[in-house]
């Protein structure tokens, strides 16, 4: 029972409010700092030829060192740099990690990997952010390596991202790849509207897909309506021999992307590994590994 007339209680939320809203000045203020000193670096993941095991493509997967050297994934930071009007910096700095590594990526994943970045829904939408965007992807000299992945939902969105964006970059040679696909709001139909090079099926069909007949049955779609529509399809967070199995005995999925074929990896770990063969190099790129 409260005994006191509701001043006491009003004293406590006010506390707790004042602690939360510290908590996140806190925040915002380490990830503005953590963008001012550039603290970002990316981890590289390949898609892979399930056939050949020959490296397609890579992802690039931003991660934050904070403010005690501690290694944080996208999860953590991603949405509230998108809040504070800080992610389009932060794209940039990964291309721009790309660009100073590229001899590297090169000689790891082979010259002829494309090379994927992560935009945003949000940042997809913006015609300021993405003209830049395309601009200095222009600027590397090599446009044509490169792919935009997002969301369906930036395809969905009332916005000029299909119409007028997106034939900027295609000009470029730069290609479109729908991320995450299934998890949004988009349905089968609507992909038939949207021209993308590149479909990747969430993880979460992929998971335990072989002990899974309605995931099975969506993928079937997805891959029917992906073979006629001219998309490559890409299964995400392949982890175990048993869906790699199913993949490869009942569908005619291509490609894949998960820790079975290689976690993310940093570039400093394969040039630390020194003196590395070119062969060693290559299945560095292509086999289960490291844990970041
Ligand atoms: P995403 O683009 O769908 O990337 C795939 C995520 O799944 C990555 O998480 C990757 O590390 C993880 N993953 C890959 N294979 C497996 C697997 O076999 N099992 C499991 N459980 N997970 C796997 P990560 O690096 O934490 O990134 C999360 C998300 O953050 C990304 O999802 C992407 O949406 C976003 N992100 C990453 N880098 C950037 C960036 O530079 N810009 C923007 N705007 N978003 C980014
Ligand atoms: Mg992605
Ligand atoms: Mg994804
Ligand atoms: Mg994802």
């Amino acid at each position: 029972r409260i005994k006191n007339n509701g001043k006491g209680l009003a004293a406590f939320f006010d506390a707790s409010m004042e602690r939360e809203a510290q908590a996140r000045i806190k925040v915002e203020q380490s990830l503005r700092l953590a963008i001012l000193e550039k603290r970002f670096c990316c981890a590289f993941q390949s898609k892979v030829d399930i056939r050949t095991q020959a490296v397609k493509g890579i992802e690039a997967l931003v991660r934050l060192r904070d403010d005690e050297g501690v290694i944080q994934a996208p999860g953590s930071f991603i949405n509230l740099a998108g809040e504070l009007g800080l992610i389009d910096e932060l794209t940039h700095l990964v291309l721009a990690e790309i660009v100073k590594s590229i001899d590297l990526i090169n000689d790891t994943f082979g010259a002829e990997a494309t090379i994927s970045i992560n935009v945003a829904a949000k940042q997809a939408g913006n015609p300021e952010f993405m003209r830049s965007f395309a601009l200095a992807l222009e600027e590397t000299g090599f446009p044509q390596r490169f792919m935009i992945e997002v969301t369906e939902d930036a395809f969905v969105a009332k916005n000029h991202f299909q119409a007028e964006i997106l034939p900027m970059f295609r000009k470029l040679g730069v290609g479109i790849s729908i991320d995450d696909f299934g998890t949004g709001y988009s349905s089968l139909s609507a992909l038939a509207d949207i021209t993308a090079d590149e479909i990747k099926i969430d993880r979460s069909f992929i998971t335990d897909i072989h002990k899974r007949p309605r995931s099975q049955g969506i993928l079937r779609a997805i891959e029917s309506l992906s073979e006629a529509l001219g998309m490559t399809v890409i299964a995400e967070g392949l982890e175990s021999f048993e869906e790699l199995a199913y993949l490869q005995a009942a569908t005619k999925i291509r490609y894949a992307q998960g820790y079975y074929f290689s976690r993310p990896i940093f570039l400093e770990e394969l040039k630390l590994a020194t003196p590395v063969s070119s062969e060693a190099r290559a299945s560095v790129a292509s086999r289960p590994m490291q844990q970041n």
